[in-house]
This record gives structure tokens, sequence and C-alpha cells, in this order.
């Protein structure tokens, strides 16, 4: 028997399997997807077995592998089999995205143990009277009982992942019999077991107020029992909100029946659901899923960023409890393995999570749903580049299940799909709340500045501000900077501070008196005096979320205010904290970048100000206008939820422009139809598929010397319908001290493109010029 392994070692030389013999204990136990140890040159590594064949062994020099690391496999077949497709897509090795779809715990240093769930014939001589063995103790001929034992659940394997994770412990106290004691303190730990029954030993001391040597007493005595038991963290566990089931209208009852019913035929078909922000999209979501598991399948949601739509998950922790599980980058390594075991053991049946929730080890999905489709997070920036709605669509096929895509604002390429009936359109004009959408103002700034007013409050903003506080009801602004000022300018010779890494200023952070770089994160202390002309006339430039909250504070000084953004949420739990004072109306504006847009639902919001709606449509992107689109109707949507009256200001210095016009208008239909001419015209995506390729190197002239080679190569190889455009030097030349160029390559249909893609990839491998491809690319300028 050889078994085909992919090994952890990120090398050009090693893409692909390599094979190995199946030693003969192995050979009943050997699985794909399973983790193994292999010699690998002079060291053993880490490796995927990703094929078993029957085969004459003999007849190659092989190796033997050394060992396996786990019992059961840890990557489904239909896992490991989209690794490999992913792995073409993406132009990236197959180990990165296989090492993408499991939890960083499993990863790291280990240490396995079987873990005795009741008694029995066929394992208790393994056990003797100890309630776990280490994995490493168990003799090689005796897998084939543990794996049985496994499947049968008599024993389960766990991991001790030493240094970064532990599986979390508590020890809980129950009463083993009651005998007469002579301490009161003692007495009262007996008379409080007999009612209380099993509890922890931390919440017994707590509320008796007694020490750990007169439970120790006890338990010496015999009379009362001490029993470790493991814990799975539950980052949601304070949760206590009680969702409202509400009787779904009639948008929402078409959309779902629908939905449904493409569900039980198993159609595999895509949905849009294009709904209005405050449309009650959750609410379909959430009837769609509970139908889902009454079918006895299971469910994915994602969302763009659980910590920023703490809402959504609460909702579905208290209408399916603990069917849930919640997975994203926000928890620790710890958390992520529990939540993980929990859905690889089929103990949960829905998964709620941010983008790499896509690869939720689920082995009967019904539906997918993803939430916010528009949004760019779920796009991953780093080797894999993956999509995870082009992950979805994978996966939903392997099921025949349904996939159903939610927005308000959906991409451009989602629309587009939907009116060429690739997608199924649905829709939800209106708010589930019966309140009227807010009226939306556009303020031109320059008008604003020939007036005389330098504030970044326009008058109108000032006194609809002054209006919700005399009413006591909430205020959202958004600007999307942080930071206090913008850059740091010399007024004497025109110096402004750049980074050291990067081509471009840093911004200048007043609380701690520093400035910073928003690209490679360099910060230095704050320049009183001009490094070049030594002159004392420095001055800041432009706004940060900073200084907007200094002159709010001076504008409005009986106004409680909160500032989001990512100076004030460092630490894991800072947004829930701010969201929370928020909604207990402990706070009357919030203040914050573009992470307060998404998916919030405060009852009190009266009015949205957008300080600047230019910040992002300057930014250069093929994308920028339909960004600001999406933003300003994001964000808007954040008011008047629930009460009429409500008010949008958009201030703006380019008040005409169509993508802040049609927000205005809450008009997603005439965006479209504008926006696709210019995609049309200016030959970008929806209409032709677009490939980035970026060069990087220390050394420009290397960087675009070699671009230029591969563009060569391009034209050499592809059809003539391909435009080929770069390379180009981006705006900021150089981040982190790696200058860039760009090559992108707009295409219809090029069936050699894959081939084309992967020489380049293997040329590039192990050359000072670094190559990244990019099949999805969403910074494009
Ligand atoms: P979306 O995600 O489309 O922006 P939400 O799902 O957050 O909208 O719903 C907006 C508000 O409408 C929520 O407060 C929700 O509780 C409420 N809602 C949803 N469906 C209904 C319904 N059928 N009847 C009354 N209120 C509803
Ligand atoms: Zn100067
Ligand atoms: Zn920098």
């Amino acid at each position: 028997m050889i078994a085909s392994v992919i090994v952890d070692v990120k090398s050009k030389n090693v893409n692909r399997p390599f094979s190995y013999i199946v030693p003969p204990h192995l050979t009943q136990v050997i699985e794909k997807g399973m983790r193994v140890k292999v010699p690998f040159g002079s060291r053993e590594v880490l490796g995927f077995v990703v094929d078993v064949t029957m085969d004459d062994e003999s007849q190659y020099q092989l190796k033997p592998i050394s060992d396996i690391l786990d019992i059961m496999p840890s990557l489904t077949e239909e896992l490991l089999d989209l690794a490999k497709e992913m792995s073409i897509d993406s132009c990236s090795f197959l180990i990165n995205c296989i090492s993408c779809m499991i939890p960083q715990a499993i990863k790291a240093k280990y240490e396995k143990k079987i873990v005795k769930l009741r008694d029995n014939d066929s394992i208790n001589h393994l056990f003797k009277s100890k309630d776990y063995i280490a994995f490493s103790k168990i003799k090689k001929e005796d897998y084939g009982i543990i794996k049985k034992a496994i499947k049968e659940k008599i024993v389960d394997l766990r991991y001790d992942i030493k240094d970064k994770v532990n599986i979390k412990y508590e020890t809980y106290l129950s009463l083993n019999n009651v005998s007469k004691v002579s301490g009161k303190k003692q007495q009262l730990i007996i008379d409080y077991l007999k009612s209380s029954g099993p509890i922890s030993k931390r919440t017994l001391i707590n509320d008796l107020q007694v020490t750990n040597s007169t439970i120790k007493t006890l338990i010496d005595k015999g009379i009362i029992n001490e029993e470790k038991k493991e814990i799975f963290r539950n980052p949601y566990d304070n949760i206590s909100e009680n969702a409202i089931k509400h009787q779904l209208n009639s948008d929402q009852q078409k959309a779902y029946d629908i939905i449904i019913d493409s569900i039980i035929k198993q159609n595999n078909d895509i949905f849009l659901l294009h709904g209005i922000t405050g449309s009650g999209k959750t609410e379909v979501y959430l009837n769609v899923i509970e139908y889902t598991i009454s079918l006895g399948k299971e469910a994915i949601l994602l969302v763009p960023e659980i910590s920023l739509t703490p809402q959504i998950v609460s909702q579905f922790k208290s209408r399916f409890g603990s069917l849930v599980a919640v997975l994203h980058s926000g928890l620790s390594l710890g958390e992520k393995y529990d939540e993980w075991r929990k859905i690889r053991n089929q103990e949960v049946k829905i998964v709620v999570g941010a983008r790499s929730a896509i690869f939720a080890p689920l082995t009967n999905i019904g539906i997918i749903i993803i939430d916010e489709e528009h949004e760019t997070t779920y796009k991953q920036d780093e080797m894999p580049k993956y999509h995870a709605i082009e992950i979805a669509k994978k996966r939903a096929k392997y099921y025949q299940a349904t996939i159903v895509l939610g927005s308000a604002t959906p991409s451009l390429e989602s629309y587009a799909r939907a009116i060429k009936n690739v997608y199924k359109l649905l829709e939800l004009p209106h708010r589930a709340t019966n309140t009227q959408l807010p009226h939306t103002t556009i303020v031109n700034m320059a008008e604003e500045f020939k007036k005389g007013n330098l504030s970044i409050i326009s008058e109108v903003l000032h006194q609809a501000i002054n209006e919700r506080l005399a009413r006591k009801e909430q205020i959202i602004l958004l600007l999307n900077r942080r930071g206090y000022d913008n850059f740091l300018m010399c007024r004497n010779c025109g110096y402004t501070v750049t980074c050291v890494n990067c081509d471009i200023s840093l911004t200048y952070h007043k609380d701690h008196n520093r400035l910073k770089c928003h690209y490679c994160g360099y910060e230095q202390k704050a320049i009183t005096e001009c490094p070049k002309c030594k002159s004392h006339y420095l001055k800041g430039f432009g706004y940060g979320t900073q200084k907007v909250e200094e002159e709010l504070i001076k504008t409005f000084p009986l106004a409680r205010i909160i500032r989001m953004d990512n100076d004030t949420t460092t630490n894991k739990g800072d947004h829930e904290k701010i969201l929370n004072i928020f909604k207990s109306k402990q706070a009357d504006i919030l203040l914050g970048t573009q992470m307060i847009a998404k998916g919030l639902d405060f009852a009190d919001v009266t009015l949205v100000g957008v300080l600047s709606a230019d910040t992002v449509l300057k930014l250069p992107d093929f994308r920028a206008s339909e960004k600001t689109f999406q933003l300003l109707t994001q964000v808007s949507g954040r008011a008047g939820r629930h009460k009429d009256q409500s008010e949008v200001i958009i201030q703006t210095y380019n008040p005409n422009h169509y993508s802040i016009k049609f927000a205005s208008q809450n008009d997603y239909r005439a965006f479209f139809k504008q926006e696709m001419k210019i995609r049309q015209l200016a030959k970008y995506s929806p209409y032709y598929y677009l490939t980035q390729i970026v060069t990087t190197c220390e050394d420009f002239q290397e960087t675009f010397k070699e671009a230029n080679k591969i563009v060569n190569y391009l034209k050499e190889q592809l059809s003539s319908e391909c435009i080929i455009l770069g390379p180009v030097v981006p705006q900021i030349k150089r981040i982190n001290k790696l200058y860039s160029t760009q090559i992108i390559i707009k295409y219809k249909i090029e069936p050699n493109l894959d081939k084309v893609l992967e020489s380049i990839m293997l040329t590039y491998q192990d050359h000072q010029v670094n190559v990244i491809i990019d099949r999805y690319p969403y910074f494009v300028i």
C-alpha cells in the first residue's frame, strides 16, 4: 500500500505529492485527509495524505510513513478535493490551501491523548484504572481498536496543544456521602451541595466564602468528590438577548418560499437577495436555516466580520443555542479549536463565521448564506488568495446545496449575474419595521468654505446634531480616516514627515503624541522642529477621527461622545464594549471609521452624518465609485430603523458625483446602470475577468525589469483578444521597503491562462523578485 503525501514544506520543488510506503500496522487505519509524520530529506515533517493506492511497493525505493498524527482524518475527502481545485484556481501551493482549512491549533505543537468516555471490554485493558492515555503510549498494533472505539464514541481523541492552547478544565464538587461533621463551615458546604448538586469549586468558594483547606478536609474524609471537567470556551456564553421571532411579511415570505423550494429540490441554485437596509434579511436567514436543519441538513452563514456584527450572532445563538458554532479571527486559538472540534464531531448543525468559516468541516450542507456579499473581507488578501463566494459555489455544488447572497448593495458582478439569470434575484424593497427610509441631504463643503465655515462640521449638520441632542436621540458620525491630523507639514519649507519604509506621509496621533504609518505600522515620536530647515512652524493638515472628536467635544460640550476606530479597538472585546455603551444610551454620538457602517441596528439613531464622502471616492481603484455608493448606503441604513423622520447628511466636495447622488436617493438600479456603462467603456469587471500580477522587490529596477519580462511572456502566450496592461507603478511606490509594479490581464475566454500563470509562479518561486498572482483582484489601480 502506498500513500501520496503533501508535505508541509513551502518550496517550488515540493509542490507535488510524495509517495510513502504504508507500514503494515497502519494499513487498516490510514485514510485520505489524515496528518502523518514522514521522513523528508534529513528531517521529519508534517504531511497530509492525499491518496492511498494498492500498488506493488517493491518496485520503488520508498521510505515508510513514520507515524500517523490523526486517528480520524483532519480533512474530509470533499475538503481535500476542494483544496486541490483551489490550489489551481488561486495559483498557490496545495499545502497553503490545506493549511487554511484547518485550525491553527492542530498545525502547532500538540500532545495527543485518548480519553475514555465509558467502560467497554474492547478498550478497558488499555486504560487500566486511568481515564486517559497519552497517544504516544499507544502501541501501534492497538490503533485499529482505538479507531473503532472512537467511531463508537467509547473513547475520544483530544489534543493538548503545548504552549499555544490548553483544553480548559474546571474542578467540580459533588456530595459523596452525608455524614456528620464537626466544623460549621464544613456543614455549610454539605448543605449547599445537597441543594445545588454538582457545582464548580469556584462558584462554591465564591458563594460561601470558604477556604480551599476546608474543602480539602471534606474531600480527604471522602464526604465530597472532586472531579475535573473539560469545558468548552464559549465566547458567546453571556448572550442573554432574546430575539423576537417575527411573523414574516409578504416580501420575506415570498423569498423564503422560493429558497426553501430550492433546498428541498436540491436545485443547487444561487439566489441574490437584494434587500434594502432594514428590510429584514436576517429574519429570512433565520427561518431558512431553521427549515434546513429540520431536514437534517447543515447550514453555513458567513458574515463580514463578527466583532462588527455582534447582533446577528446573538440572534443566531438565542434562536438555535448549542446547535451553532461560531468561527472567526477574533477568537483565541483555543476557542477556535474548540468550535472546530464541535463541528468535526458533528455536534453542531449551524456554523456562523467570517470568511474562513466557509471551510467548516460539515458533511451534509443544505444551505450557504453569505450576508453583505459585496464586502471585500470575503476575499483573502494573503496566499492563498481565494474568494469565499467562489469556494461556496464549489461546496454547494458538491452537496447540491443552495446559496443565498444577501446585500442592500450587491457587487456589480453579482447583480449583473442576477440580471442575466445566472443568479436568481429576490427582492425586499421595503423596510420590515414599516418606517420610512431616512431623508438625505448633500452638503457641498466648497460652499461651506466660501461662507467662512472652516470647521469639518457644516452648518446643516451642526443644527441637526443639536436637534437630536435636545430630543435625546442618537447620532452616528462617519469619518473614514483615523488619527488626528492626516499629515504634518512645515509651513516654512513645505517638508512633510514620511515613513521610512513607505512613500507615504505619517499620520499624527495626538493621544500618544506619535506619528504612525497606516500601511506598515512604523511609528515614531512626533517632531516639533523641522528636520530640514529647523523651523518650529509645523502644522497638521486634514482631519482624522481624533481631531474630530476633539472638535465635537468643544462644539457640543454636553454631548457624550464615543469613538470607534482601529485605535480604540485594539483589545479583544473592545468593539462590543463600545457598541454596548452606545446601545444602552450612555453615549449620544458614535463617531467612527467604516467599522460603524455595517449591520448595526440601534433603535434611537435618527441622524447619520458622513463627514467626508470623498475619502473613498479618491482611492486609486476602479471600484472607488462602487465602494462609495456601498459605504454611503450602508451607513445611511443605520438611521431611522425604528423611527420615522430620520435624516442622513452627506458632506462632500463632489456633490454631483453619481455615486453620491444615487446613494442619497437610495436608487441602486440607477447606480448600477451608470456604473455598468463606465465599466463597459473602460473594459473592467463584470464585462471582463481580471487577473492581477504584482511584482515586489527592494530594488526598483529589478522589479520593473522582471515585470516587463512577464508582460512579454503573457503577450506571447495569450490570445490577441486578451488585454494586458502594465507594468504600472502604484501611487504609493514603496510599501514596507518594497517597490511594486502591477500588471492587469483583462480577458473573456482564455483557456490557456491557468497554465501560463502556473509557469510564471514556478519561474519566480525562488527569485529575488516576488511575484503574486491574484485571480479575484480587489485593489486594482
Ligand atoms: P437587514 O439585515 O435587512 O438590514 P434586519 O434583519 O436587521 O435588516 O431587520 C431590520 C429590523 O426589522 C430588525 O429590527 C428586525 O427585528 C425587524 N424585522 C425583521 N423582520 C420583521 C417582520 N417580519 N416584522 C417586523 N419587524 C421585522
Ligand atoms: Zn522646514
Ligand atoms: Zn510605512
